[in-house]
């Protein structure tokens, strides 16, 4: 495994990648868990190279978000790359992607102001913009993301189809713990009684996910929602069955599929979940 620490370490160990073979891409944020080695191993089943890249991205959290103290244990992140076998890291620093003077971004559109567009303004802008630069850097013919990012893995499909770009996007399952959260680096935030009560949200969408319909499945999981909230530490955000394309809520006689997303801050951790549910 080659570790590419800047843009300039990477353009050397990537000459002759270029076009053959197309390389894997998997674009991660760092402090790798089982969610991550998940998509790293679809990555390595269907690519000669696979490439991963670990880098928190600044311009995807907010002021007042958790930039600073996102974790970073890059040792240990490099060790799993090589359990996975991965061909190339790429963990550049903020200032080989960001110029100082940078003017230019992309724009996630209405489908990046809904949901965690709207809790988050400028996010889905900010996700699009470190992919497409991620995608022109390392030129992937594949790219790898999470169900768990469901609105981030829709507008990443959206932008390859606005923007023409030629690369195949593979969205990878939920990778959950025993209890049903699924796993996030955020988990770590969380202190044994906060983690009880984050278990709240896949047990919402389990419980959607029995009900043969759109009302009945928003009832089921604003049951446990509801029970949730009376602890102060739990603070829904949104809970709602939204359309895969649009994200926006869909009717009560929907039949198709629909996803149930779900967020909430449990203590200071923002958490987001989903499930993927079909009607009629
Ligand atoms: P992050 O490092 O949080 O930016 O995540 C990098 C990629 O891993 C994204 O495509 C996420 O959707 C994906 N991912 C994160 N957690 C999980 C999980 N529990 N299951 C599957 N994929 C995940």
């Amino acid at each position: 495994m080659k570790v590419a620490g800047s843009l300039a370490e990477y353009a050397a160990l990537a000459t002759g990648h270029r076009i053959n073979p197309p390389a894997a891409l998997v674009p991660t944020m760092g402090a790798l868990h089982e969610g991550h080695r998940s998509l790293i191993s679809l990555a390595r089943a269907r690519a000669e190279l696979v490439v991963v890249s670990i880098f928190v991205n600044p311009l995807q959290f907010g002021a007042g978000e958790d930039f600073a103290r996102y974790p970073r244990p890059l040792a240990d992140d490099l060790a799993v790359c090589a359990a996975e076998g991965v061909d190339i890291v790429f963990a550049p620093p903020v200032s080989d992607l960001y110029a100082a003077d940078r003017q230019v971004t992309v724009s996630a559109g209405a489908l990046g102001r809904v949901l965690e567009g709207a809790a988050r303004p400028g996010h889905f802008d900010g996700v699009l913009t470190v992919v497409l630069k991620l995608f022109h850097i390392v030129n992937p013919g594949l790219a790898v993301f999470g169900q768990k990012d469901a609105q981030q893995l829709a507008c990443v499909q959206r932008m390859v189809t606005d923007l023409n770009l030629d690369v195949e996007v593979l969205g990878a399952p939920i990778v959950r713990d025993e209890d049903g959260l699924a796993l996030s680096s955020r988990n770590s935030y969380l202190s044994p009684t906060e983690r009880l009560l984050a278990r709240n949200l896949s047990a919402a969408l389990e419980k959607a996910g029995t009900q043969p319909s759109v009302p009945s499945a928003r009832a089921a999981a604003y049951e446990v929602l509801d029970r949730a909230t009376d602890d102060p530490a739990f603070a829904l955000d949104y809970a709602t069955l939204v359309d895969p394309a649009t994200f926006r809520e869909v009717a009560d006689d929907h039949t198709g599929t629909a996803i149930f997303v779900v967020a909430a801050r449990i203590g200071q951790t923002r958490l987001i979940d989903n499930t993927t549910l079909t009607f009629g």
